[in-house]
């Protein structure tokens, strides 16, 4: 699938649409989920162009891609999470669920978060 620069997360990384940012640095942009599904719900986003997290797996740089996960260990011990844990989901694609196209990992914490998947499921 092709990168699509109109979606959402672009225009956050572009300035064109505020977020509330938690973290940033060279290779990544941190921020508040606008529909929380829990306490604490974080979205970490590369700040290169990558559909998802196969993408980003194949395409992204060895910089890249350990900056990634190092920035999502760091935000996790910023925002309290590391003592009571907490859980990484990365949406990927039509069965994963995936709304946004723009790879970006949840962070989310703050209480015991149940099963890994709904009874639904
Ligand atoms: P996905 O289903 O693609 O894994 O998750 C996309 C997430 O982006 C959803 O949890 C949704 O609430 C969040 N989201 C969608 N639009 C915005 C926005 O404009 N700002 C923020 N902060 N989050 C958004």
């Amino acid at each position: 699938m092709a990168y699509d620069d109109q979606n959402i997360f672009a225009k956050i990384l572009r300035g064109e649409i505020p977020c509330n940012k938690v973290f940033e640095n060279d290779h990544v942009l941190a921020f508040h989920d606008i529909h929380p599904q829990a306490p604490t719900h974080i979205l970490v986003i590369p700040k290169g162009a990558y559909t998802d997290v196969a993408d980003f797996g194949e395409n992204a740089s060895p910089d890249e891609v350990s900056g990634f996960w190092s920035a999502v260990s760091q935000i996790a011990d910023e925002n309290d999470l590391k003592g009571d844990g907490f859980r990484v989901i990365a949406n990927t694609g039509l069965n994963g669920g995936q709304e946004v196209p723009h790879f970006h990992a949840h962070i989310l914490g703050g209480k015991a978060l149940g099963p890994m998947l709904s009874k639904a499921a």
